[in-house]
């Protein structure tokens, strides 16, 4: 099926979307993105991404293409569309083109953003069998830039990362700075040693996950201890369990780190219960 997309104000099947040569999302990764997922056809957390949409564009300078509530309007739009019950909306603002290559910013007043959403079908995306499974992950050097609170689409490490997670048999990355788990290539990193779970606290090194923070309120509410500090990947392979969190694949249980099994090297009962009480509660939530 042709995907229906979003450019610029305008919904065109796939082959027909286009964006200038001269973007600057393109020549200089000028951008910020968002990824909101899709239950029972409908959106989870969106008010938390559009949140931190806006956050992003503000630490870029770079003006919003359109209000929230446009915005929402566009996901539900593409998500009727293209008849998504569980996937994905990917959302990406660039600084636009001014119809050359430069390294100062364009006058925000003449060049107006670069704005572009499609859909991802991702039948399964709850009952993901990977969840059953659980993830190996592999540990890696930190050699991302300084404001990873930012969600641009400078992907090509995290890219790196996960490709060298895949040549060693893994299935994901967990990148480590000045001796200290940051977190995942596209995820939140986690363990949980004597029922506590600890996770690095909110800085620039990393992205504010909008599902980190909705599953350390439900681990909380749930009674579940949290410690929030530094933590070494030598912690994390000593744990009973750990996993990852992210709008796309939720709670992601990691049943092995650098070739050490975790637990029995199956997913922990925190992981899952938090999966659990995550999908529970976000579907009942979503809009
Ligand atoms: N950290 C990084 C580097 C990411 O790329 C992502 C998601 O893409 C996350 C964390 C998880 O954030 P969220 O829960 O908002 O998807």
């Amino acid at each position: 099926m042709t995907r229906t997309v979003y450019v610029n104000g305008e919904y065109l099947p796939e082959t027909e979307a286009t964006v200038s040569i001269f973007d600057r999302g393109f020549l200089m990764a000028d951008g910020v993105y968002e990824v909101t997922s899709v239950l029972d056809g409908k959106l989870i957390d969106f008010e938390g991404h559009a949140v931190r949409l806006e956050r992003s564009l503000n630490e870029l300078e770079m003006p919003a293409a359109c209000s929230k509530e446009e915005l929402l309007e566009i996901h539900r739009e593409l998500v009727k569309r293209n008849e998504i019950v569980e996937g994905l909306v990917y959302l990406q603002i660039t600084r636009g083109s001014d119809g050359d290559r430069d390294f100062v910013f364009p006058d925000p007043e003449t060049t107006k953003p670069t704005i572009v959403l499609f859909t991802q079908n991702k039948p399964g995306l709850a009952d993901n069998p990977a969840a059953k499974k659980g993830a190996k992950i592999i540990s890696i050097e930190d050699i991302r830039w300084g404001r990873r609170d930012i969600k641009t689409v400078q992907l090509l490490y995290p890219s790196m990362g996960k490709m060298m997670a895949k040549k060693a048999g893994a299935d994901d990355a967990w990148l480590i700075e000045d001796g200290y788990v940051t977190e995942g290539t596209s995820n939140n990193a986690y363990f949980v040693k004597n029922g506590k779970i600890v996770t690095r606290p909110l800085s620039n090194d990393i992205l504010h996950g909008i599902t980190r923070k909705a599953v350390l309120r439900m681990a909380e509410e749930a009674q579940m201890e949290v410690e929030e500090r530094l933590f070494t990947i030598d912690e994390a392979k000593e744990a009973d369990e750990a996993f990852t969190t992210s709008a796309s694949a939720f709670v992601m249980p990691v049943v092995e780190i650098d070739g050490v099994a975790l637990g029995d090297g199956t997913p922990g009962p925190i992981a899952k219960r938090l999966r659990e009480i995550y999908l529970d509660e976000s579907l009942k939530a979503a809009i």
